[in-house]
């Protein structure tokens, strides 16, 4: 097949993604869907990988990690509720999707990857794809980007245990923070937290299944 015509097929895929997994169930957003649209999934995953990239299940991207499946990526963008003036925060870069996303609604993208292999890979295709508001670090997340601080929202792509401290810190008032919260081995909870002048408050939106977070938070 040419490369025009592989582009057309992956674009209807991206097009039949959106209405069958995210708009049919409860993913409303316009720019939201717009964003999904646009980024093409793809790319994000192993060459071994493309011709199931569009579909409604999470994908391995290599170092035992996966790509989350679509409509978990929507919800979480959805809830983080970011406007284009955002700056946002992500732990747990993985392939780079989820990044590239929130880099079409946001501001800026700061995002945090544990594996520098991984860190590394997600640089590169953000990079080619022209994405030149996402900044890709290497390191424990735990320890949020204090030079960048305040984030208007902070979402964690990876499992802690309980929310970590300097991160909280780091998020700006009415800002949220959207994260699964749990162990590797029950089921996590999808928990958005809205920070207000007098503290945290907590919402929660039903199990998930995430990778844990590594590193520091294990020692907490
Ligand atoms: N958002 C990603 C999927 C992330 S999978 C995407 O769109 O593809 C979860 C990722 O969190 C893994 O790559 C894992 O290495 C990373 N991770 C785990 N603990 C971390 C930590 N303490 N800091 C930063 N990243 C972490």
């Amino acid at each position: 097949m040419k490369e025009k015509e592989k582009n057309n097929v992956y674009k209807a895929a991206r097009e039949s993604m959106v209405a069958r997994q995210l708009a049919y169930r409860d993913i409303t957003d316009e720019r939201v869907l717009d964003a999904f649209r646009k980024v093409p999934r793809h790319l994000f995953v192993p060459d071994s990988s493309k011709s199931s990239a569009y579909g409604d299940f999470p994908l391995p991207i290599g170092e035992g990690q996966t790509i989350s499946q679509p409509y978990i990526v929507a919800l979480m963008t959805q809830l983080l509720n970011v406007s284009d003036t955002s700056k946002v925060l992500e732990i747990g870069t993985g392939s780079g999707y989820q990044a590239a996303i929130l880099a079409e609604l946001a501001k800026e993208v700061y995002t945090i990857e544990y594996l520098p292999s991984l860190a590394k890979g997600a640089e590169r295709i953000l990079d080619s794809l022209g994405y030149d508001n996402v900044h890709v670090r290497a390191g424990d997340g735990f320890l949020g980007w204090p030079e960048n601080a305040p984030f208007d929202g902070i979402i964690i792509t990876c499992a802690p245990e309980k929310l970590p401290e300097p991160l909280t810190e780091q998020l700006a008032i009415g800002g949220r923070i959207v994260v699964p919260v749990g162990s590797q081995y029950q089921a996590q909870t999808l928990s958005v937290y809205t920070k207000t002048d007098t503290g945290l408050v907590a919402n929660y939106e039903g199990g998930c299944f995430f990778v844990p977070m590594r590193g520091m938070i294990e020692a907490e």
